[in-house]
């Protein structure tokens, strides 16, 4: 459920480059309904995180100043209690809320979406509900509209509903979002004014939201991302300066397509306050350089010190991440994981833990 999002940091922040997280995202499980070609969280782990060690977490963070709550997977329905009583929690203390990132097809009908929304309103849920909808998702439209018009009956706000598809560019893999469309007798259409496509129906107003399909893990061999450009700094923004906390406690810094890698964990909730764990943030070898010095400093070492090992430029920030890491170019990680190492454990209680 990775995903690039739109930045939640203020202009001043963005001029202070080191890590500072303002954003807390829980993937409560990493378990899913679906399993995606191109899905780059090991869905295998069938870990869920107990609500009393995220909640714990949560108010850390709020201590701590962060403002914004999230949550991710897997898919974060199929543990709906977990998103429930952290959300009302979250709403008590005054966070605000970011998408809660679904495929829109974990619902055995209606009626069933209708019950889980209905508990999250009740929390004080006030976010968006971010449905990823394009040509990795192997699941038909109609079940997708179906979890639309739940939405709109449960919130009656237009905007609860957003949307998201992984492509090689922006204005490609539009297929299943224009089926959906169709679908709700709706229509989608580009829009000058926001820069992104529009889906619009009666009583939903939808922005799609374009990722940058990364060729990672599973995904490896679906595109090639050495597209002859090599990519802008942006510190890391959007998806980055946040606590992503997943189903075995472990923390990373962004929701980035590399942030599963093992060299992008910072700590562990189960032994780490949030305090601690910004501090080991920015201590981090790799991350605290990423959000201090940019990922282009990191390509600057990497084909300083290893040309070769690069086969060309990349466009797609977190891509390039993702394949120094794993192959051991970075200066100050060990190189492992990707489809080319041992990523994805298997069984209950992986991490030795009851
Ligand atoms: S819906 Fe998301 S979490 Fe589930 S398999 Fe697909 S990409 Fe992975
Ligand atoms: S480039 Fe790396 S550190 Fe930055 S958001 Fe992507 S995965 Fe995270």
């Amino acid at each position: 459920m990775s995903e690039r999002g739109a930045g939640r940091a203020s202009a001043h922040e963005r001029r202070r480059h080191e890590f500072r997280p303002n954003y807390v995202s829980f993937a409560g499980t990493y378990q899913c309904n679906l399993a995606c070609p191109h899905c780059s969280v090991p869905i295998e782990w069938r870990d869920r995180l107990p609500v009393p060690v995220a909640l714990r977490f949560l108010e850390e963070c709020r201590e701590l100043g962060v403002e914004w709550l999230g949550f991710t997977g897997g898919e974060p329905f199929v543990y709906p209690e977990f998103v429930i009583d952290v959300a009302r929690r979250g709403a008590a203390l005054g966070f605000r809320f970011d998408k809660i990132v679904t495929n829109g097809a974990w619902q055995s009908g209606r009626a069933h979406a209708e019950t889980v929304l209905a508990g999250l309103l009740d929390a004080g849920f006030t976010g968006t509900l971010g449905v990823s909808v394009d040509r990795f998702h192997p699941v038909g439209t109609a079940p997708v509209a179906e979890f639309c018009r739940a939405a709109a009956a449960v919130f009656r706000r237009d905007d609860v509903l957003a949307l998201s598809y992984a492509s090689p560019s922006r204005h490609e893999g539009l297929e299943k979002l224009r089926l959906l469309a169709k679908e709700l007798g709706g229509a989608f259409e580009w829009s000058e004014l926001l820069g992104r496509y529009l889906l619009v129906t009666d009583d939903l107003s939808m922005t799609a939201s374009w990722n940058h399909l990364a060729p990672v893990e599973r995904a490896e061999d679906l595109a090639s991302a050495w597209d002859g450009r090599w990519f802008e700094e942006d510190w890391c923004e959007g998806p980055g300066q946040a606590f992503i906390v997943n189903p075995r406690g472990e923390v990373k810094p962004c929701c980035g397509f590399a942030s599963d890698l093992d060299q992008l964990t910072i700590g562990n909730v189960r032994e780490h306050s949030a305090r601690e764990l910004a501090r080991r943030g920015r201590a981090h070898p790799y991350v605290g350089k990423v959000f201090r010095e940019g990922l282009v400093a990191i390509r600057e070492q990497v084909l300083r010190d290893h040309k070769n090992a690069v086969p060309g430029a990349t466009s797609n920030h977190c891509f390039f991440c993702w394949f120094a890491l794993t192959r051991g170019l970075a200066e100050g990680v060990p190189g492992r994981g990707g489809q080319i190492g041992r990523w994805c454990t298997e069984g209950p209680g992986t991490d030795g833990r009851p």
